[in-house]
């Protein structure tokens, strides 16, 4: 008989957002003529650049050409959007990263997911909570998590490092050895950010220890501050320990597109394996490249009618993210993130769980939002809200949440 991964048995119920949207098309069903706006899943809503959809429509007339036909391409990512990954996002600021060590990808989710095939079982991972679950659960099925507490809602062997009001959401540097640390900023969910000077000490806790540093820098775009760094590696000591997480999807609307890539330093080695190496090797054997289309749109994202285009998507979310930072502030809520960040994250009225405040919004507000113990228990008592949402519609649901909390 064929046996199974028992570590997927091990995994809690569902989903966060597969409960969330549940909840709500529960909601909608049996509330037919309410208007429910959401500002739950954070999910990109304004169309695609102008740019990218002409440097696609141009790929696909490409593909149908005898002389530009492209087959597989190469896994690692073409030339054309390595070159240009590595001259605007990194040598730009500063930073130098060559094009072989950066490897584009179908999404972020998926690298930080499938990053773990390189590191052995027995390594000590440590997370932020609350914590973008793909983190944690990636880890579980891969049998470094141990077992689930459904009671402390946590795994016996994830380190887990509080992120609360009372640390501004930045975790302290383990007081103990940890192997691999998950650090997400600006950060989903909390929309926290560290300074080049926070972050500093956690390079150097990395390379002292041997651990890794798996940085996800999804959400950089929205950093407005400068004192934020946009990469780890303007971290000096950073390029010997660190792999870094990037995504299209939030920086220029790829959510449904899908485009992202990770950073694999050639300088950084762990247990007598070269990290590049093994990562060239996962993704040679795994994976047979993003879509020549996509890469082509993905590129266009760097020409400077490109660049124009993204910052006014960018400054339209920051936008709704400033409307809901003062709309939930005038309502009497503690609120955090939402300035270097899509997300906004706040505290529960009087004490109250996550997923009651969430129930309560849904049903008098008619607003569907993120619990935040969906995070981790940390993020009980908080909840999050994106700034994805239609300008207007996130108006309209920061007043109808004032209203009900007045
Ligand atoms: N990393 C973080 C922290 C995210 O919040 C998300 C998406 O919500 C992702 C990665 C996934 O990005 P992608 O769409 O590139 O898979």
């Amino acid at each position: 008989m064929a046996t199974i991964n028992q570590n997927y048995l091990k995994l809690p119920g569902s989903y966060l957002f597969s409960e969330v949207a549940r909840r709500a098309a529960a909601y909608a069903q049996a509330n037919p003529e309410k208007r429910l706006i959401k500002l739950g899943i954070g999910d990109a809503t304004r169309p695609l650049p102008s740019v990218v959809l002409k440097a696609m429509h141009d790929a696909v007339d490409e593909m149908g050409h005898l002389d530009t036909f492209k087959g597989y391409g190469p896994e690692q990512g073409y030339d054309f959007l390595r070159n240009a990954i590595s001259e605007h996002d990194y040598h730009a600021r500063g930073v130098s990263i060559a094009p072989d060590e950066i490897f584009v990808s179908d999404g972020a989710k998926s690298d930080c997911g499938n990053i773990g095939d390189i590191f052995g079982l027995n390594n000590v991972v440590a997370v932020c909570d609350p914590v973008y679950p793909v983190y944690v659960d990636t880890n579980a099925m891969a049998g470094r998590a141990g077992d689930y507490s459904e009671e402390l809602g946590k795994w016996s062997k994830l380190y887990y490092m509080p992120c609360v009001a009372e640390n501004g959401f930045t975790p302290a540097i383990p007081n103990c050895k940890v192997d691999i640390i998950y650090l997400c900023f600006p950060n989903n969910p909390t929309g926290a950010v560290i300074t080049r000077e926070q972050l500093k000490p956690w390079v150097d806790y990395a390379n002292e220890n041997g651990a890794v540093i798996l940085y996800d820098s999804a959400y950089e775009a929205f950093i407005v501050d400068d004192d934020i760094p946009h990469t780890i590696y303007e971290i000096e000591g950073a390029k010997t320990c660190a792999i870094e997480f990037r995504s299209y999807s939030k920086t220029a609307g790829f959510t449904g597109t899908r485009c992202a890539y990770t950073v694999v330093p050639k300088e950084l080695e762990r247990d007598g394996g070269n990290l590049n190496f093994l990562w060239n090797r996962r993704q040679c054997t795994k994976f047979n490249g993003v879509p020549y289309i996509v890469q082509k749109g993905a590129a266009a994202i760097y020409s400077e009618q490109g660049q124009k285009e993204i910052k006014e998507v960018i400054a339209y979310y920051q936008q709704n993210a400033k409307v809901i930072r003062s709309g939930l502030t005038e309502a009497g809520l503690s609120v955090f993130g939402g300035v270097n960040s899509p997300y906004v994250w706040c505290k529960t009225p009087g004490g109250m769980d996550s997923w009651s405040f969430f129930d309560q919004l849904l049903h008098e507000a008619n607003v569907v939002t993120t619990p935040g113990s969906g995070f981790g228990p940390s993020g009980q008592g908080y909840l999050r809200m994106t700034a994805f949402g239609d300008a207007d519609a996130t108006k309209e649901a920061v007043e109808r949440v004032k209203k009900i909390l007045q």
